[in-house]
């Protein structure tokens, strides 16, 4: 994925302007430090070149965003038609090639040359005439915290081109009776791009069938390599590797990057995936268990913004009201990209499900900050919900705990906090992620077009209590 960098400006100050305009574009798109490539691509001065390049830039399956500054003046009627097509993500850089102003040689063509000040005021209102939706980002190109905002937009543009090219498949359909695991999975193809479909646990079972055991040794190697584990479980921890191609291969023919599955139906399967499921999330496929694809589907797209990062599916399990706490877990699936130390592979009696006990791997979960996102469907529209979250290191063993565990204490105070997630209808499942950020998750939401309720360290109930009545209006 790379990003194009357009620059504004018009014919009425002459080739020799034109010219540094371009050397100086060439200059701050060379001066960019960020997580994906940004390509110059020319400087506008007509109302063609702007249609031109919008489509060229929609139909670029490369192309993952456009980056716009005006470094003259660039007259806005001239983008109107343009912009009118975009289709991709759009940030409005509202920088200036100097960063001061010079004393003695600033006259009039100084000024004419260096006039974002006035020529980006004449481009941010035909963004807002005009209701597009774009990332605006102010400062001096050079400045590290102005280039990592660009670096979060970024981030949200590549998770929403992955988003709209998102196939996740679902084994089996959702728990009973759950609410919150349920959605308009044609509304969400329209408005994010995922294609949902089904395929029956049965054929799941016949790829299983069709596994070898040289293809089974090939990935207990690698499990070997990744994880300790007791010799005496091999045989369980075999058919996790069985569960975990088969599952892989279907993925990869349907072009799939997410699935859900659900413990009520596993017909034919002896073990609930539980150490195949973790494996996969750690190679980038998002998750949801009971099937929950609008998890899934959050998740992948969370794991594609940063493809080396920690994310997991998670679920809120039980609470510490003492210490101020929530533990997360599941009854297996937690992705070990959020191990604190190397995970174990092991093998306990699962409750539910009625099948044989499975493998999974155990382990406590890293500290730092990170968020959880919910997507939730209110009714005829999504809402995502992101908490920040200060992870801990749990403060007690629980060795009788077969699964692997996160504590973590929610902005902005524990009780605040889970009052507003409550209040806002944050689901039990969530993505749980080190990565990304509030503002990361709010810039993908607006590219999608859907509602963001983000809950942070300044978050007063009363306030999102209100910010969501307001939302029922907007969003309705
Ligand atoms: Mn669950």
């Amino acid at each position: 994925m790379k990003f194009w960098f357009v620059t504004g400006s018009q014919f009425l100050y002459g080739e020799e302007t034109l010219r540094q305009v371009e050397e100086d574009s060439k200059i701050i798109v060379d001066g960019l430090k960020l997580p994906f490539p940004v390509e110059y691509k020319l400087t506008i001065k007509t109302a063609a070149e702007v249609e031109k390049v919008i489509k060229e830039a929609n139909f670029d399956d490369e192309c993952a965003g456009i980056i716009t500054f005006c470094h003259t003046f660039s007259p806005s009627k001239m983008w109107i038609n343009g912009l009118a097509k975009l289709q991709k993500p759009w940030l409005h850089f509202h920088t200036q090639f100097n960063e001061s102003i010079p004393n003695e040689e600033i006259d009039m063509d100084y000024m004419n040359l260096h006039q974002s000040a006035h020529g980006d005021r004449e481009h941010g209102f035909i963004g807002a005439r005009m209701r597009t939706p774009r990332r605006i980002v102010a400062g001096h190109w050079m400045d590290a915290k102005v280039q990592e905002k660009i670096a979060e937009w970024q981030r949200a543009a590549v998770g929403a081109m992955f988003s709209r090219n998102l196939k996740i498949v679902r084994f089996g359909d959702n728990m009973r009776e759950v609410a919150v695991t349920e959605g308009d999975k044609v509304e969400t193809q329209i408005v994010m791009g995922w294609q949902v479909n089904t395929w029956p646990v049965g054929d799941l079972v016949e790829e299983m069938n069709k596994v070898t055991d040289a293809d089974i040794d090939a990935l207990v190697k690698e499990y070997a390599s990744l994880y300790d584990y007791d010799e005496k479980d091999i045989d369980v921890i075999r058919y996790q590797a069985r569960e975990e191609i088969a599952i892989e291969r279907i993925l990869v023919r349907e072009g799939a990057h997410a699935f859900t599955n659900t413990f009520e139906d596993l017909h034919g399967m002896r073990q609930l995936p539980g150490l195949a499921t973790q494996h996969l999330m750690s190679k980038g496929y998002g998750y949801g268990g009971e099937g929950d694809w609008k998890t899934a589907g959050m998740t992948a797209i969370v794991k594609a913004m940063y493809p080396d990062g920690a994310t997991s599916f998670m679920e809120d399990y039980t609470y510490d009201y003492k210490h101020q706490l929530i533990l997360g877990a599941h009854m297996l699936e937690v992705c070990p990209t959020v191990a604190a130390d190397k995970p174990r592979i092991e093998v306990h009696h699962l409750g539910i499900g009625g099948k044989e006990p499975p493998a999974r791997i155990v382990f406590e979960g890293r500290e730092g900050d990170a968020v959880a996102a919910s997507l939730v469907d209110m009714g005829g529209r999504l809402r995502l919900i992101v908490q920040e979250l200060e992870c801990v290191k749990p403060f007690q063993d629980m060795p009788n705990l077969p699964v692997a565990r996160v504590m973590w204490k929610p902005a902005p105070d524990f009780i605040t906090g889970i009052e507003c997630w409550i209040l806002a209808g944050g689901a039990h499942h969530t993505t749980l992620s080190f990565n990304a950020t509030t503002d990361v998750l709010r810039d993908f939401a607006r590219i999608m077009g859907i509602e963001f309720v983000s809950i942070n360290k300044n978050t007063d109930f009363h306030s999102l209590e209100k910010e969501l009545m307001m939302g029922d209006i907007i969003w309705r």
